[in-house]
């Protein structure tokens, strides 16, 4: 928990291939899909493909996997449906900065519905961008990235703005913005993992940590499934049921943060709180990075373990006002991230959270 890593993407895909390949996998780079080899009751038994040069290729397998990310022809072939939807929420400007100092930390900032980022990566690069609530974002020139993305953080940390300018951006500015959802993730022959199956807004970075998770999953079912210490459509039913159970909650939190809401006051207290309690500001950094689930996090022996940590340095205004919010939800402007921790809070409270509910 104590460390991460942002690789170049490019870099990274090598070493996942070339460790695949060293494995025994057979790789032919440049082949698509383009159909299923079904039998009669319609369980997927291979693939039809294609070469860059177009020649067809077929293939025959007990299981086909998509991890053809979120527009996944596979999803699309076997009509594999989407649940818990939600359209865009963020939309964001990143670009890549030389010379800037480097700690090794990620460093993400909230403030006035902006969300700006950065974080060191291959090369002695530096990762710098801003995330907007879809309604406030605009396509504008490059100069105007620059002074978008330094003013966001002129407003939170004025010294990294300060460094910003005195260094070079040397790439152009780039614009992404991602979709949420899950997607049934197996069926008779076939299942999805990585953002074929799941797909959630990068605002917390943890899609690829989340596709590595899900891989793990699905080959200890296959595993299962292939050497008949388990029914094969049983190991992967228990697959997609993990899947869900992994990744739900981090689903639900991640949305909640693609808002960009401003904190309310009880947030910004609460966060404070944390970071005074060395167990709970490790944690909730773990539960941005995805390593401590936000049920667990929000669990009820959680906040007390907190509000005890509080007590003798915070007094006991901390607790009248932490309660305060757990029985009564934030006031007026209530942004969706109190309602999730709220949510997540009730849900672990048993009956007094179902009544809260
Ligand atoms: C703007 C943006 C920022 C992001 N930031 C982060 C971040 O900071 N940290 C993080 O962890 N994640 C981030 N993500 C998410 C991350 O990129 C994905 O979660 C990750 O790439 C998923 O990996 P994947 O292998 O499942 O899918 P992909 O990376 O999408 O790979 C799918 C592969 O399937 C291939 N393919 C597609 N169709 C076919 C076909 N018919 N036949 C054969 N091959 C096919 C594609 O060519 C591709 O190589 C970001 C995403 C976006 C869009």
């Amino acid at each position: 928990m104590g460390e991460a890593y942002s690789p170049d993407r490019g870099k990274l895909d090598r070493i996942l291939l070339d460790a695949a390949v060293k494995a025994g996998a057979e790789l032919r780079a440049g082949v698509s899909l383009r159909g299923l080899v079904t039998d009669d009751d319609g369980t997927v038994t291979g693939v039809r493909g294609e070469t860059e040069d177009r020649t067809p290729v077929v293939e025959r397998a007990r299981v086909v996997v998509g991890a053809d990310g979120s527009n996944s022809t596979l999803a699309r072939l076997v009509g594999a449906e989407k649940y818990d939807a939600h359209p865009v929420l963020n939309k964001s400007h990143w670009s890549y900065w030389e010379g800037l100092p480097h700690d090794g930390r990620v460093r993400t900032y909230r403030h006035a519905g902006k969300h700006a980022f950065t974080w060191p990566t291959h090369d002695g690069l530096t990762i710098v961008g801003v995330a907007l609530p879809v309604g406030d974002f605009k396509a504008t020139s490059e100069e105007e990235r620059d002074r978008t993305v330094i003013s966001a953080f002129e407003e939170v940390d004025p010294q990294r703005a300060e460094l910003l300018r005195r260094t070079s951006r040397v790439d152009r500015w780039m614009t992404g913005a991602v979709p949420n959802f899950l997607r049934r993730a197996h069926g008779p022959g076939w299942a999805l993992v990585g953002d074929a199956g799941y797909t959630r807004d990068p605002i917390t970075a943890a899609g690829i940590a989340d596709a590595l998770r899900g891989a793990e999953l699905l080959a200890q079912a296959l595993d299962a499934g292939l050497s008949g210490s388990e029914p094969l459509p049983a190991a992967l039913a228990r697959f997609g049921r993990e899947r869900d159970d992994l990744v739900t909650g981090h689903y639900r939190y991640t949305r909640d943060h693609a808002t960009i809401a401003n904190h309310t006051r009880e947030e910004i207290e609460f966060i404070r709180a944390m970071s005074r309690s060395p167990t709970h500001g490790r944690e909730m950094v773990g539960m941005f990075a995805t390593m401590v689930s936000p049920s667990e996090f929000y669990s009820a022996a959680n906040i007390h373990a907190l509000l005890d940590h509080l007590e003798p340095g915070g007094g006991p205004g901390w607790k009248l006002r932490m309660v305060r919010w757990l029985v009564r939800g934030a006031p007026r402007h209530i942004p969706a991230a109190t309602r999730v921790a709220d949510r997540l809070i009730a849900e672990n409270l048993g009956p007094m959270g179902q009544y809260l509910t």
